[in-house]
């Protein structure tokens, strides 16, 4: 029998099913606000179109729902095959035609809602492996989709901005990427402060807590990880031995 609705019951897990779907509906309407002519433009990613992107959202999708399958048949199903297949792939996809494009983006996010919608509450704990070999529960799918939508939708350059992004979302991502940075220790003498907004009115601080004179990067939380993820220091100031004249260093890899 088919589900109308989630079969999970765990009320986090549902919270993080919204967050993804919501995160999928903003870049359809980012995405259906383009015209067929204006996907040939460029985006916030370097030799990158908006075709790629879309294509690549698209993929992702489908390399996602592959997961859940995994995760409730047992069998080993990769969200891809190779890196190389992976990039061929978005390759492909971006000379697809503007309604096949746009096809592929609508079909592979229906066919994820329901592939998460009908997974059982027990099988969301089994294990599948992510594209970077990483092993994670099937409920850590929510959270690799919510992250894809919401920044590709700010990269397709078309209005959508980091103050569109819900501060839950942010601030995960925020700290997805500075742990990226302590694991290849490339976080090394900088400090990160989010001015206003935890609850009590205290900043939020990542990175070297522990440097005696660091480069302090400051700023609003979605400032702050615009310049995290690597797309432009508006809105962030610095200070410290590598912020000569107050310029603002560009921020280490995450990916
Ligand atoms: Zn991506």
């Amino acid at each position: 029998m088919v589900a109308r609705h989630d079969l999970t019951t765990d009320p986090r897990l549902q919270e993080d099913l919204l967050q993804a779907r919501r995160g999928t509906a903003f870049f359809a309407r980012k995405l259906n606000e383009l015209s067929d002519e204006e996907l040939d433009g460029g985006t916030l990613l370097p030799g990158w179109t908006r075709r790629h992107i879309v294509a690549h959202v698209g993929y992702n999708a489908r390399a996602i729902a592959r997961l859940i399958e995994w995760a409730c048949t047992g069998l080993e199903t990769p969200m891809y095959s190779s890196p190389e297949a992976r990039g061929e792939e978005i390759q492909f996809g971006a000379t697809l035609s503007p309604i096949a494009l746009r096809n592929l983006f609508d079909h592979s996010a229906v066919h994820l809602s329901v592939e998460w919608r009908d997974l059982p509450d027990a099988d969301w704990s089994n294990q599948v492996r992510t594209a970077q070999g990483r092993t994670v529960p099937a409920s850590e799918t929510a959270w690799m989709r919510t992250r894809e939508v919401w920044m590709h939708a700010v990269d397709l350059d078309n209005g959508a901005t980091f103050n569109d992004i819900p501060a839950p979302v942010l601030e995960r991502l925020l700290k997805d990427i500075t742990s990226a940075w302590r694991t290849r220790g490339s976080d090394t003498g900088l400090l990160i402060k989010v001015t206003g907004t935890a609850e009590n009115g205290t900043d939020l601080t990542f990175g070297d807590t522990s440097a005696a004179d660091p480069t302090i990067v400051t700023g609003p939380l979605p400032a702050v990880v615009e310049w995290a993820a690597g797309r432009g220091s508006s809105g962030v100031a610095a200070a410290g031995p590598d912020a000569r004249a107050g310029e603002v260093p560009a921020a280490p890899m995450w990916i």
